[in-house]
């Protein structure tokens, strides 16, 4: 075809946006989809709207000015390193630093065991990739992250949930299910789970489930991915102990700066078995040569200098302010037949609507009367979370909380009516 009809072919293409090359994606791309509610987030940004939706945190907290400081002061001083590629393990010092952070949780690791990922997004994609055929069973709490089963589908893992209550997931049913996928010849690669302040349920794995969780995983076999990044964000007492800290060979840790610092520097990291940090560097270097080193130094001069505890805490308090903002909303305005979690920590709500009701059909609705949430079915990879919608209370202010609980309410009680 002459150059400039294959050229006018695709911009006629991509003006009507017919997909040209929709018989030439690999397999794994089918499950590469944009989200439903995309389209409908794009209103839900306006800022009349409360958006109860996004996790994003809250970052007018931090002290913006120090880190400006800072990163000037890293290219004033560092700025050959900084600037430079780096190893694809990560900057050993920030290493050992993240190794220093991981000790609040009990965690005892060596920096040699550290991958510097980017954000544990990517972490969580390398486990994936260099773990997951197609088909291969990934065991997931029901609800579980929408990133993670993102990634999940992208490798076309088959997901299967487990379900949760109030303290987590429940260890029996976990033990029937890895019995059941068994006999029926499944392969079962890991088990994902968020067991602290979890996104999108809000809830905690109790201490007494963390010891039942590891043993039935221990003797299935079943590899225990934990992603942590809500983990040092509680509200009462000390952080929970985690997975990894009474499991090093059974258990890979996921963990981020995102929320106990910023997104921003996208900077996260695995922490593995020998064997399996190995494979995760060589397949972080064949997707990115390197970790940004610019952003790495940047936050290990974050940690280095300044009051990062402190920080932390006034995040903490910041969040427990805004959690109370929305259960008090929920208790004086919700129609009954609501209920929903209580978070400890962390960023999340999970609201279940009376029987008969869906939150995907509602969201138009409370996004006309400007407030937007995120339905429940986003979080599973079945049908299930009809009823469901995940509220988050980390952005808007809590007078804005309160408004947005407002309008929620008069929408569930329109749809109660309808
Ligand atoms: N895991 C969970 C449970 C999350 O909530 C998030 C962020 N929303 C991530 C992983 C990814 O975070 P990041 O890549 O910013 O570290």
């Amino acid at each position: 075809m002459p150059e400039e009809q294959d050229h006018g072919r695709r911009t006629a293409a991509q003006g009507s946006r017919i997909d040209t090359y929709i018989d030439r994606y690999a397999a794994r791309a089918a499950g590469m989809v944009a989200s439903e509610i995309r389209a409908l987030f794009a209103v839900a940004s306006r800022p009349e709207v409360v958006s109860l939706a996004g996790g994003m945190p809250y970052v007018t907290a931090l002290p913006l000015d120090a880190v400006g400081e800072l990163v000037a002061d890293l290219v004033a001083r560092r700025g050959t390193v900084a600037l430079q590629y780096g190893s694809a393990q990560g900057d050993p010092h920030l290493r050992e630093q993240i190794c220093d952070f991981m000790r609040l949780e009990g965690i005892d690791a060596a920096p040699d065991d550290v991958v510097v990922t980017v954000g544990s997004q990517q972490a969580l994609d390398l486990i994936t990739r260099i773990f997951i055929d197609p088909g291969d069973v990934v065991l997931a709490e029901g609800p579980s992250y929408v990133g993670a089963l993102g990634t999940f589908a992208a490798y076309q893992a088959s997901v299967v949930h487990v379900d949760m209550d109030d303290e987590g997931l429940i260890p029996e049913v976990l033990a029937e299910t890895i019995a059941s996928l068994d006999r029926a010849g499944r392969r079962i690669k890991f088990l994902y789970t968020v067991p602290t302040f979890q996104n999108p349920a809000g809830v905690t794995l109790s201490a007494a489930r963390r010891h039942q969780v590891l043993e039935i995983c221990r003797r299935a076999g079943v590899l225990v991915v934990e992603d942590n990044p809500y983990g040092l964000l509680g509200f009462d007492g000390e952080p929970m102990r985690a997975l990894r800290a009474d499991d090093p060979e059974g258990v890979v840790y996921l963990g981020s700066f995102s929320k106990t610092l910023a997104p921003g520097f996208r900077v996260g990291w695995a922490l593995a078995p020998h064997a399996v940090r190995d494979k995760l560097v060589l397949a972080l270097e064949s997707a990115v040569l390197s970790h940004s080193s610019f952003t790495q130094l940047a936050v290990g001069q974050y940690l280095a200098t300044q009051p990062w505890r402190e920080q932390i805490k006034a995040f903490r308090e910041l969040y427990r302010e805004r959690r109370d903002t929305l259960l008090g909303a929920l208790e004086a305005l919700m129609p009954p037949g609501c209920s929903w979690t209580r978070p400890a920590g962390g960023f999340f709500v999970w609201l279940t609507l009376p029987e008969g009701l869906d939150s995907k059909a509602m969201l138009p609705r409370a996004v006309a009367e400007r407030v937007a949430f995120v339905p429940g079915t986003g979080f599973y990879a079945d049908a299930a979370g009809v009823r469901n919608m995940r509220l988050s209370y980390c952005y808007p202010e809590p007078e804005r909380i309160r408004e947005g609980v407002r309008r929620l309410a008069g929408v569930v009680q329109q749809d109660l009516l309808l």
